[in-house]
């Protein structure tokens, strides 16, 4: 990896902070929400995040916003964990849910009640909808924005003893129904919902809101640099509120003892790429429609699904450092993403051979039953990685499109009476092409030129092409799963909101192949370029009969990089 200009706005900002003095130690937090697995666009931030503690020798805490019981599970708690894990971060800073909060964020909300900054509204969610006004209309207040706050203070303890109904109650807070802001104009602090949550089971019955909880919950843990995506800069100024209604925003000590003037929220661009969707409602639309098999599906853009299918840690580190940190929204080209995977398994990645779409080959003048071991090294750039012996015989595979019966000019594989040579063994000519009864190949007749072994004195006999291959008496059957992206590309006249018409129908084509013999000793996860093919990773879908490979990448594509 070349080294890369390291500043951001971001850092700037950091920067200005700590030479104004406002914070001792800088603190982050990535704060999930457990209701899905973390895609690459999570990762993005996580890097942001963790990326930033380490720049700073500061803290980052894991925080999962768990506000909506609902959705949640601890199924996702754990996969986060060991998806941020892989990634290589660690929260130094500790693991905490925002319901660890619960008891003191509705402490603030009594004080905030009894200082006249929150009230018991009983308007329907229709009516709260209609009276919140539009970007172009204000909002107006509630018949009960100015009931005195005890009432609203009785309300609330009975909102929370579970005696009111769904959607009857909310607390809100008493900002500005006029404010050009719409998330000013008397925001939901709290709503009931009956709700086991995963964490606190059932103990509350009345949930705070996100916009209430995270401030809440960076100001608790000493955060001082709450960053996140751009579509909650509309939400600081209700951020800011109330970090300061609930007193963080005096210069004061945090629990770890750093002086502190309470959390500022800083905003950068979500991560967009092309061909995909990231966002885990859409994600878990996929999944609920049978489009996909699941979470780890290799095609989702989910960490798990990119694990599965062979994506290194480096590799999508690399991706994210690539495409930086803006402020602007912007799109990714996906092939961007499998360009750093290439880069990242070309250099580690041992070789194997092995056909995708057999084509049978009869050598004419090898005799039946005779086998030769030819050596191959295991990695061109890498002795240390070794080399094995593949057993060459009378019967051959190679890839269909590898010949063509009446190729253009420039086609340097196989064509009748052409010659190629097998990569480490020999060079072999096409005699004659064997048909079945529908006219499609059924295979190749073709003769060795037994003095052209590889390595050997008459290797030095050139041909334009080299194909790989395996001998069909020792091939290993093996599953080939190819993966395009989910989604077609996107054209000027698609309804954006449609994806589902853009779904790919050939993100994935299942293969029938043969590998050679030592394909027998992968493990699941061992990941291997296939000679001209690409790299393919094994899958634990993989049965002792059938190994299963999925391809991680291709071997080449279109992508350049930009010039700097
Ligand atoms: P989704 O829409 O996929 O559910 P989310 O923002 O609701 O995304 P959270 O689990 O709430 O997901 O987010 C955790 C963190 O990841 C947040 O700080 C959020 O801003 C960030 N994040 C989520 N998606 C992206 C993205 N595409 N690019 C950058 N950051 C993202
Ligand atoms: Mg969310």
């Amino acid at each position: 990896m070349e080294e890369r200009e390291k500043s951001n706005f971001i850092w700037d900002e950091i920067d200005k902070d700590l030479a104004e003095g406002k914070y001792e130690k800088v603190h982050t937090r990535f704060p999930p929400e457990p209701n899905g697995y973390l895609h690459i666009g999570h990762c993005k931030a996580l890097v942001t995040d963790f990326g930033t503690a380490e720049k700073y020798d500061g803290l980052c805490n894991l925080r999962f916003d768990d506000t909506n019981p609902e959705k949640e599970d601890t199924e996702y708690v754990d996969g986060i964990k060991e998806d941020i894990r892989w990634l290589g971060f660690d929260w130094n800073g500790g693991e905490y849910y925002a319901s660890d909060y619960y008891q003191q964020m509705y402490e603030i909300a009594e004080d905030f009640i009894k200082r006249g900054l929150a009230y018991v509204d009983e308007l329907s969610p229709e009516e709260i909808r209609e009276y919140r006004g539009t970007l172009t209309a204000p909002g107006k207040n509630s018949p009960w924005r100015d009931r005195p706050w005890e009432e609203s203070l009785d309300l609330f303890r009975r909102m929370k003893n579970g005696e009111f109904e769904e959607g009857s109650h909310v607390l809100r807070a008493k900002i500005d129904m006029a404010s050009p802001n719409m998330n000013m104009r008397d925001p939901i602090m709290y709503r009931i919902l009956f709700e086991h949550h995963h964490r606190t089971g059932d103990k509350w019955c009345i949930y705070p809101m996100y916009d209430y909880a995270h401030p809440l919950g960076d100001a608790i843990e000493g955060i001082t640099h709450s960053l996140c995506s751009l579509e909650f800069e509309d939400h600081r100024p209700l951020y800011d509120w109330v970090v300061e209604n609930a007193g963080f925003r005096e210069p004061h000590r945090d629990k770890l003892g750093y002086m502190s003037i309470g959390p500022r929220q800083i905003e950068f661009a979500r991560l967009n790429i092309t061909r995909t969707v990231l966002s885990k409602r859409y994600l878990r639309q996929l999944i609920e429609e049978n489009k996909v098999i699941g979470w780890d599906d290799p095609r989702m853009p989910t960490l798990k699904a990119m694990r599965r299918r062979g994506f290194t840690a480096a590799a999508i580190r690399d991706f994210i450092d690539r495409v930086g940190l803006a402020k602007a929204d912007s799109e990714v080209d996906y092939a961007l993403l499998e360009y750093c995977v290439r880069n990242d398994l070309g250099a580690s990645a041992p070789r194997m051979m092995a056909v995708i779409n057999p084509l049978l080959i009869e050598l004419s003048n090898w005799e039946e039953g005779k086998f030769d071991e030819i050596t191959i090294e295991n990695h061109p750039d890498h002795p240390e990685f070794g080399e094995r012996k593949i057993p060459f015989g009378k019967y051959l595979y190679i890839e269909q499109e590898d010949f063509m019966e009446n190729p253009p000019r420039k086609f340097f594989r196989l064509r009748p009476d052409g010659e190629v040579r097998l990569k480490g063994a020999y060079i072999i000519k096409c005699d004659e092409v064997v048909k079945n009864a529908d006219g499609s190949i059924e295979k190749l007749i073709c003769s060795v030129d037994l003095s052209s072994r590889s390595g050997s004195e008459g290797a030095s006999r050139k041909v334009k092409g080299t194909l790989h291959w395996v001998s069909k008496e020792h091939a290993l059957p093996i599953e080939a799963r190819i993966f395009e992206p989910l989604f077609n590309e996107e054209s000027e006249d698609d309804d954006k909101k449609d994806f589902m018409a853009r779904l790919n129908p050939n993100s994935l084509q299942v293969k029938e192949g043969f590998a050679e013999p030592a394909i027998k000793d992968a493990q699941v996860g061992d990941t291997f370029q296939f000679l001209r093919v690409g790299y393919f990773c094994k899958d634990k879908d993989s049965t002792a009969e059938k190994p299963v490979f999925n391809r991680v990448v291709p071997l080449k594509d279109s992508f350049k990089l930009p010039k700097a």
